[in-house]
């Protein structure tokens, strides 16, 4: 059964789109630790990134250092912070966050849930920025 990322990346389930190209998908976190936070991830299924060959691996990284340098140009932070956790989705994902403190990394406060119409202005923001 296909995964839910799957499944958002093929359009069956919606999200709010970043980016994407034949081979990657970008969108943002349905219950963001700060606004903007964006994941990024392989069309093709697989649970672990350090199960990726070198070539999907590098081009994965690629693909994510494009989409955070969109998110730096739309969004306004001090940098973008990235982490791989994959303890509740088993399918590969970078998240990209946008940093003002290094709290904005801490994965354990409560995660926000914006209304669509800040989620869909924030993915139309990163994505006009996508290069
Ligand atoms: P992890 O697997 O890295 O521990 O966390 C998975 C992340 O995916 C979480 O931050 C969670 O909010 C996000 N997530 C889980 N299900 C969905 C979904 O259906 N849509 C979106 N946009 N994000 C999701």
């Amino acid at each position: 059964m296909a995964s839910i990322f799957t499944k958002i990346a093929n359009g069956e389930i919606p999200s709010y789109k970043v980016a994407s190209d034949d081979k990657h998908f970008a969108f943002l976190d349905i219950n963001p630790v700060v606004p903007g936070h964006t994941l990024v991830i392989p069309r093709r299924e697989s649970d672990y990134i350090f199960d990726l060959d070198d070539e999907e691996y590098t081009q994965l990284q690629l693909f994510a250092k494009r989409v955070a340098k969109a998110m730096q140009k739309a969004l306004p932070c001090k940098r973008i912070g990235t982490a791989v956790i994959g303890m509740e989705v088993p399918h590969v994902h970078i998240h990209l966050i946008p940093l003002n403190t290094e709290g904005d990394m801490d994965f354990r406060r409560e995660k926000l849930t914006l209304d669509n119409k800040d989620m869909a202005d924030i993915a139309a923001a990163i994505a006009k920025e996508f290069e």
